[in-house]
């Protein structure tokens, strides 16, 4: 005899900021959340230092203690979270509709409704001294990590929106910003070159790459090369700021919910409804804009909210026996 598939009222997929929001929201709507943690418990932000710009902790606080504090949180009010990937998923088209989930490639189980909550990656160069020196003052978030180089000499990569805005959050507050940039021109917005332009404190390099990062347990400078001479040169600096770009972790939903061309999910209006009716979307994995954690737990709550009224407006099929 088959095993009886599991079936679940709310089943979040994701474990930062947005999941454990909806999660509290959901466990105390009484929709008896399940959470998904996915490959990397408690996401992007157990990869930060100190989160100081979160409301409510007035001393900071430290990523992943904020992260196991959330869970808790969320636990207290009877969510189950689960180590596990939702590896692959058949979402119903049908308001009402049940959606299949794979965990881990291997168990099925059902949700009456889903809350996405997979987050984005930050894109890094890849270069082993890069690599080596992540969280050694090598960031790919200047909002999160700015404020340790005040009054330093930093260095950001990119030539993108994000590039521009951060290199002028940085000029704010550091000495110097170097900014490099691989082409002979900016993609930013006009706007924003002018920004950047405007701003004395930003040495523009264009046609410019990373070499090498020099230090050994910290970073202390950077070996740039420029990718049309070849001429090499070396600055030194504390912080490095990778600006590259995001990709959202939203693989395994392609061809299912509707995304923008980089594959960010796509929400109705003000809310978090996806295409797909009972399947909502939160943080970063529909957020290419904001991407702080506090907005992300924002748009968790939201997805908690229209979860729960969804299910009071529907009428979900009875489980197979
Ligand atoms: P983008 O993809 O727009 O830009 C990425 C930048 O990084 C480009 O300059 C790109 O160079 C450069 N880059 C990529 N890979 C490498 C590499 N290996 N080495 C060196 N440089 C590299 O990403 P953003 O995060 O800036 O923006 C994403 C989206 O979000 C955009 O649509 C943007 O407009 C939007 N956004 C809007 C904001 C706003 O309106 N306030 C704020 C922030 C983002 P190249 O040009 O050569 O490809």
């Amino acid at each position: 005899m088959s095993e009886k598939i599991e079936r679940l009222k709310t089943v979040i997929i994701g474990s930062g900021p947005a999941g454990y929001t909806a999660a509290i929201y959901a466990a105390r709507a009484d929709l008896k959340p399940v959470m998904y943690t996915g490959m990397e418990p408690g996401g992007q932000l157990t990869t930060t230092t100190e989160v100081d710009n979160f409301p409510g902790y007035p001393e900071g606080i430290d990523g992943p203690t904020m992260m196991v504090q959330l869970q808790q949180q969320a636990e207290r009010f009877g969510t189950e979270v689960r180590i596990g990937m939702v590896t692959a998923v058949e979402l119903s088209d049908e308001t009402g509709g049940i959606h299949k989930l794979t965990i881990d490639s291997d168990k099925v189980i059902e949700a009456e409704t889903v809350i996405i909550s997979t987050g984005a990656s930050a894109k890094y160069l890849n270069l082993p001294s890069e690599q080596r020196l992540r969280g050694g003052g090598v960031s790919a978030c200047a909002v999160c990590d700015g404020f340790f180089y005040k009054g330093q000499d930093v260095a950001i990569v990119g030539g993108g929106d994000t590039a521009a805005e951060e290199a002028s959050y940085l000029a704010n507050i550091c000495n110097k910003v170097t900014m490099l940039i691989r082409k002979d021109h900016m993609r930013a917005s006009k706007a924003m070159q002018h920004r950047v332009n405007s701003l004395k404190n930003i040495d523009v390099r264009y046609n410019t790459e990373i070499d090498e990062v020099l230090g050994d347990q910290v970073v202390e400078g950077l070996r740039m090369v420029n990718n049309q001479t070849g001429k090499k040169e070396e600055i030194a600096i504390t912080g490095l700021f990778i600006a590259i770009g995001h990709t959202p972790n939203t693989g395994i939903f392609k061809g299912q919910l509707d995304m923008d061309e980089t594959g960010y999910i796509l929400t109705k209006g003000k809310s978090t409804k996806t295409n797909k009716p009972g399947v909502f979307a939160s943080g970063d994995a529909q957020d290419k804009e904001y991407r702080q954690a506090v907005t992300a737990a924002g748009t968790g709550c939201m997805a908690a909210l229209d979860a729960e009224r969804y299910l009071a407006t529907v009428e979900t099929p009875e489980e197979v026996v």
